[in-house]
């Protein structure tokens, strides 16, 4: 498959590359990617001025929605065929109060798909953690 991948700081270091397709855990999703927007930060991104933390290279892509494409064997809340959009924290610490409070979006410590993990820019994604990253549509 093919991704938008951003693989280094400096101005204009992003590309289209061929990509695996990934494999998932227990308790991953796999997401067919059908729509997905081009946000500012992906601007910043690809102009090389991002002032967040980046884990190069990435595929760019942190707005998007899905069908699940595949569930892990541990996945109750989702099945193949659910259409679903995506929070852009990828992954949240357990502990975290803002989890606990329902503030996710402030927590320092998550991390974000199209930054430090893989984001939507590609035709299947990886979702490391279904119950907190995608919510079903109607
Ligand atoms: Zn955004």
């Amino acid at each position: 498959m093919t991704g938008l991948v951003n693989f280094a700081k400096e101005p204009y270091s992003v590309e289209l590359r061929e990509l695996l397709v990934p494999g998932i855990g227990e308790e991953d999703v796999l997401l067919a990617v059908q729509a997905v927007s081009v946000c500012g930060s992906d601007i910043h991104m690809y102009a090389g001025t991002p002032s967040w933390h980046v884990k190069y290279p990435v595929v760019l892509g942190h707005e998007f929605s899905d069908v699940i494409a595949k569930v892990g064997v541990r996945v109750r809340s989702f099945k193949e065929g659910d259409r679903v959009a995506s929070e852009t924290a990828a992954v949240l610490p357990p502990d975290s109060v803002y989890l606990r409070r329902g503030l996710y979006n402030l927590e320092p410590k998550r991390l974000g798909f199209g930054g430090e993990l893989g984001g939507a820019m590609l035709n299947l994604l990886k979702s490391p953690n279904a119950a907190c990253t995608a919510c079903r549509l109607r």
